[in-house]
């Protein structure tokens, strides 16, 4: 049993307290490898961010759960080197379906676990949310829970149908569970292609598919049930267009690939929302990044070559997703 405050995490309490208030969100960043983190760390660490660490099923397939958790303590100290005296960064579990895992991450040192049982009946959602909660608190660890169903698919996340979060439900919810923040369905969507073509309109000069807004009546309703309460969004990258081209020039194949406007985002950002999930947009620029020297320089074969690159791109768009969307920039 590790606690999080022993490797100098936070949880995410005193943060979300200051984002609502503030009228800002905190970036909630996963990652899967190296280059990743050090890009969110550089960009944290630049702008003064608060940020999350987020650790997908995938993720942890992927890289394996307890390398992560010790990479996460690295950053700690990485985020010190690089002139943060006191680097604000969370650790948080992303998507955790279990009561077990969730356990497992608290155990080992994750300062913030979800447990997502929005996929369960409302009093089965409850009921291990609440066990989840009872435990995590003993341990000072905040837990994020859902309500609504996402469209969309992200790391073994699937859902085929969606339905927004019921105004009406939340506060029963959040009540009964103890749950320190609560991720809603108002129109985000997991992945890169966000939206069907039919569930767009298409802009007449580009061509480029546009898709249908947020529903902001939802989230203004469920503020208003819950005032100062911490909202999440997940599925929220932009899909930004510049990398889907880049992607697309140099062999890649992202046809009508879509993502949440940032003009959305950034409002979104000004309400209760006070931690937005993204995901897929740093995949775009890693890939961009990486199709960009293979199709430019072919005899390339030292990995620091084009994964170098790759870290750059996602640096600028951390750096761009915290000072122009979330408005996080200074606030740790
Ligand atoms: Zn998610």
């Amino acid at each position: 049993m590790v606690s999080f405050k022993e490797i100098g995490l936070v949880n995410t309490r005193e943060m979300f307290k200051k984002a609502v208030a503030g009228g800002y969100a905190i970036p909630a960043f996963n990652f899967n490898n190296m280059e990743q983190l050090q890009a969110i760390i550089m960009a944290a660490a630049e702008t003064k961010s608060p940020v999350i660490l987020q650790v997908s099923k995938g993720a942890r397939n992927y890289a394996n759960q307890t390398l992560l958790r010790y990479m996460a303590e690295g950053a700690v100290e990485y985020a010190k080197e690089l002139g943060w005296e006191k680097p604000q960064i969370v650790l948080h579990l992303d998507h955790g379906d279990s009561f077990e895992l969730c356990k497992s991450c608290v155990d080992m040192g994750f300062s913030s676990v979800m447990i997502d049982a929005s996929s369960l009946p409302y009093e089965d959602n409850i009921a291990l949310t609440k066990k989840v909660v009872d435990y995590a608190h003993q341990h000072d660890v905040t837990v994020e829970a859902e309500l609504g169903v996402l469209a969309g698919v992200e790391d073994e996340v699937a859902a085929e149908e969606s339905h927004y979060t019921r105004p009406e439900e939340v506060i029963d919810f959040a009540t009964r569970t103890g749950c320190d923040s609560l991720a809603i369905s108002i129109g985000t969507s997991h992945g890169a292609y966000k939206f069907k073509p039919e569930q767009c309109t298409r802009d007449p000069k580009t061509g480029r598919l546009v898709p249908p807004p947020l529903a902001f009546d939802v989230l203004h309703e469920i503020e208003k049930k819950l005032p100062g309460f911490p909202i999440v969004l997940h599925g929220s990258s932009s899909v930004p267009q510049n990398y889907v081209d880049i992607i697309n020039a140099n062999g890649g194949k992202l046809p009508d690939a879509v993502g949440i406007p940032e003009e959305q985002l950034r409002e979104a950002s000004k309400s209760a929302v006070c931690k937005i999930n993204i995901d897929s947009d740093s995949r775009l620029a890693m890939t961009a990044a990486v199709r960009k020297v293979f199709a430019e320089k072919p005899g390339e074969f030292d990995p620091r070559k084009y994964l170098g690159p790759a870290r750059d791109e996602m640096k600028k768009l951390y750096m761009d997703k915290i000072v122009n969307v979330l408005g996080s920039n200074g606030k740790a």
